[in-house]
C-alpha cells in the first residue's frame, strides 16, 4: 500500500489540499466542483461541529459559536470560545486538518496520515511549532513546514528556469505577504519577506459595502450600519461585484429586498465602474506596493535584480494590481496558476519529491499570444489612433473572457470600428490584424458614449469579440476560429516552406559536405527518417536559441549555450538520446520565449 503525503495550504481565510497522483498534481475538491475550504468552524444549533462552509455561512448570524481567521493566533498561548468551550489555536486548526484528512482519505480512498504544511515565510518558530501540533492532534504526521512563498516557486517551476530572484506576491482575503526568493536549483530561499496580515480583499469589499452604505443614506435617507443581517447581504453583493470587477469594467452591486423603509421594501441596485473602485482601493494597493520595494531593501536587491513575478492568493486576481505591479516591477507578473490553489499545489509537489518522486508539473492550458483591440490614445506624446489595448494577456489560462469600455471620439459617432490582433507592440498596427467589424446604429449622443469590447477566448482556441453600446445595448460580434492554432499551423507552413527549400539547395548540391546546416540521408526505413526528423528539428532548435541568444539577460544566456551545447552534442548520439535532448531545450526555449 502507497503511503500518501498529502500538501496542505492551512490559510487563514481558505485551506486547500493538495496530492501528487501518478505524476499529476491534483487539488482535491471539498464538494463537487470545489477546491476550497473555508477556514472558519462553528457548533452547530445541535451542537455538531461545522468546518468550512457551513460554518461561514453561520458566523454573521452566531459569531459566539463560531471561529474564524485562527492562522492569526497561532503560537500565542491564549484560548477562544467556542460556544461553552475554550479551545486553543491549535485545536481549532487541527479541526480544519482533519477535515482536509477526511476529504483526501475519501477522494484516495485510502488512509493518509502525513503531511507537508506551508506558513508564511515569518512565521516564528512558536508559530511553525503551533503548527505540527495542529497536524498531530488531527493525526497527521508533518513531515515538513513549508514556507508559503516556496511552495508558489514549486508549482510556478521557476527554479527549473535557472538561477533567479523572484518575488511571490501573496494578497489573500484577509492577508498580504511579499517575499523575495532566490532560485537555484532545488533550493528555494527566503531573502526577505515583508506583509501586513490585515489586509487583502476583504477590505476591498469593506470599501464597496461603504460606499452602498452612503448610497443608501444619501438617496432613501436610511441607515444600515446597526443592521447586521443587511451588513452581511451588503458584503456578499459587495464581493460578488468586486470580483465581477475584474473581468467586467462595471458591475452592479444589486440586493432586492434589502430591507424596509416605512412599511415599503428597499431595493438596491448601485452601478459601480471599474476606474471608480481602483480610486477606492489605490490606497491599499500603494501600501503592498511600498512593501515590495522594503521587501526589496531588505533582501538587498534592485528592481532590476528580479527576473519574475508570481502571484498568489485569489485578490491579485484584480487587474489593477497586476497593472500596478508591472508598472512598478517593468515585468508581466505570472499569474498562469490558479492563485487560490498554487500554494498547495506546490505542498503536494514538495511531499511528492519527499516521498522520493520526480518533482511533477502542473499542466495548464495558458493562451500562448496576447489579444486586444486599438482605440485613440497617447502614443509617444501624440494622440495616435491606433494605440493598442490589450484585452486578453499572453499565459493567462483559458477559457477567459475579458471585457474593456472605450469611449467614442466625436458628437454625433454613430459608429465605431473594432479591430481585433494578435501581438505586444503598443502600436496596435504592428501586430497581427486577425478580424474587424463594425458597430453601426449608436444613438446620436456626445462624445464619450461608452462601448463595451469583450473578448472571451475558449480552450479550443476559438476568439469571439462582441461591442455594446452600454447605454442601449446594441451589439455587434464575431468568431475567430482557431485564433491560437492558426498562428501555430502559420508558423508551421513557414518552417515547412524553410526547411524545403534547404532540403532543395542541398539537392541542387552534388555533394554536400559533412558540414552541411541539414545532411539529408537515403530514407532507408522509419528509423532513418525519424533520426532525419530529429536533426532537423534538432537544428531548427539551436537556430532559434541563438536568435534568442542576442537579446537575453546573461541567467538566460548561460542556460541557452547550455542547452545549445548538449543538442549539438546529442546531434551525433542515439535518436532517443537526441530526442531527449531536444525536449529538454524545447521547454526552455518555450519558457525563454513566452
Ligand atoms: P485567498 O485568501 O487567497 O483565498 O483569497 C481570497 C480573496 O480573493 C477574497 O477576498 C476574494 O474575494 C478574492 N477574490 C477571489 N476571486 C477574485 C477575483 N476574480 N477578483 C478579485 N478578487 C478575487
Amino acid at each position: 500500500m502507497s503511503e500518501w503525503i498529502v500538501g496542505i495550504d492551512l490559510g487563514t481565510t481558505n485551506s486547500e489540499v493538495a496530492v501528487v497522483r501518478a505524476g499529476q498534481v491534483e487539488v482535491i475538491p471539498v464538494t463537487a466542483g470545489v477546491r476550497i475550504l473555508p477556514s472558519v468552524v462553528g457548533l452547530g444549533d445541535d451542537g455538531s461541529l461545522l468546518v468550512g462552509e457551513a460554518a461561514r455561512n453561520q458566523y454573521a448570524l452566531h459569531p459566539e459559536r463560531s471561529v474564524r481567521s485562527i492562522k492569526r493566533r497561532m503560537g500565542e498561548s491564549t484560548t477562544v470560545q467556542m460556544g461553552s468551550q475554550e479551545f486553543a489555536p491549535q485545536e481549532i486548526s487541527a479541526m480544519i486538518l482533519r477535515r482536509l484528512r477526511e476529504i483526501a482519505e475519501a477522494h484516495l480512498g485510502e488512509a493518509v496520515s502525513k503531511a507537508v504544511i506551508t506558513v508564511p515565510a515569518y512565521f516564528s518558530d512558536a508559530q511553525r511549532q503551533a503548527t505540527r501540533e495542529a497536524g498531530e492532534i488531527a493525526g497527521l504526521d508533518v513531515v515538513r513546514i513549508l514556507n508559503e512563498p516556496t511552495a508558489a516557486a514549486l508549482a510556478y517551476e521557476s527554479s527549473r528556469r535557472g538561477a533567479r530572484k523572484a518575488i511571490v506576491y501573496d494578497l489573500g482575503g484577509g492577508t498580504f505577504d511579499v517575499s523575495v526568493v532566490n532560485l537555484e536549483g532545488d533550493v528555494v530561499e527566503v531573502l526577505a519577506s515583508h506583509g501586513n496580515n490585515h489586509l487583502g480583499g476583504d477590505d476591498f469589499d469593506q470599501k464597496l459595502v461603504e460606499h452602498a452604505i452612503e448610497h443608501l443614506a444619501q438617496t432613501q435617507q436610511l441607515d444600515v450600519r446597526q443592521q447586521p443581517l443587511v451588513l452581511a447581504r451588503l458584503q456578499r453583493a459587495a464581493e460578488a461585484a468586486k470580483i465581477a470587477l475584474s473581468a467586467q469594467p462595471f458591475a452592479t452591486l444589486s440586493e432586492e429586498y434589502l430591507c424596509e423603509k416605512d412599511g415599503l421594501p428597499v431595493h438596491l441596485s448601485l452601478e459601480i465602474s471599474r476606474r471608480a473602485y481602483e480610486e477606492m482601493i489605490a490606497d491599499y494597493i500603494g501600501e503592498t506596493i511600498e512593501a515590495v520595494h522594503i521587501a526589496l531593501r531588505d533582501a538587498g536587491l534592485a528592481v532590476a535584480d528580479i527576473s519574475e513575478v508570481l502571484l498568489v492568493g485569489g485578490a491579485t486576481r484584480t487587474p489593477f494590481v497586476q497593472r500596478r505591479l508591472e508598472e512598478e516591477l517593468r515585468l508581466q507578473p505570472r499569474a498562469e496558476l490558479d492563485p487560490d490553489l498554487c500554494v498547495a499545489m506546490g505542498a503536494a509537489i514538495q511531499a511528492a519529491v519527499i516521498s522520493g518522486a520526480q518533482a511533477p508539473s502542473v499542466l495548464v492550458d495558458v493562451t500562448p499570444y496576447t489579444f486586444g483591440t486599438s482605440a485613440l490614445g497617447e502614443y509617444e506624446g501624440e494622440m495616435y489612433p491606433y494605440c493598442y489595448v490589450p484585452l486578453i494577456r499572453k499565459n493567462t489560462p483559458i477559457p477567459v473572457s475579458r471585457s474593456e469600455v472605450f469611449h467614442t471620439v466625436h458628437d454625433g459617432q454613430t459608429k465605431v470600428e473594432v479591430n481585433v490582433y494578435q501581438g505586444e507592440d503598443p502600436d496596435a498596427l504592428n501586430n497581427i490584424s486577425i478580424g474587424r467589424f463594425l458597430v453601426e446604429g449608436l444613438r446620436d449622443a456626445p462624445a464619450g458614449n461608452p462601448v463595451v469590447t469583450t473578448f472571451s477566448l475558449d480552450l479550443n482556441g476559438i476568439l469571439h469579440v462582441s461591442a455594446r453600446e452600454k447605454e442601449t445595448g446594441l451589439q455587434h460580434s464575431i468568431t475567430i476560429d482557431r485564433a491560437i492554432s492558426r498562428f501555430t499551423s502559420d508558423k508551421l507552413d513557414a518552417a515547412r516552406e524553410r526547411i524545403a527549400a534547404i532540403f532543395a539547395d542541398q539537392e541542387d548540391d552534388a555533394a554536400p559536405a559533412a558540414s552541411t546546416a541539414l545532411p539529408v540521408e537515403a530514407a532507408s526505413g522509419d528509423a532513418d527518417e525519424t533520426a532525419r526528423r530529429l536533426r532537423v528539428e534538432a537544428r531548427a532548435l539551436i537556430e532559434k536559441g541563438e536568435r534568442l541568444l542576442a537579446t537575453a539577460s546573461s541567467e538566460d544566456a548561460d542556460d541557452l549555450v547550455n542547452g545549445i551545447e548538449s543538442v549539438k552534442e546529442a546531434i551525433t548520439g542515439s535518436s532517443s538520446e537526441l530526442k531527449a535532448a531536444i525536449d529538454v531545450f524545447a521547454d526552455l526555449l518555450y519558457y525563454l520565449d513566452a
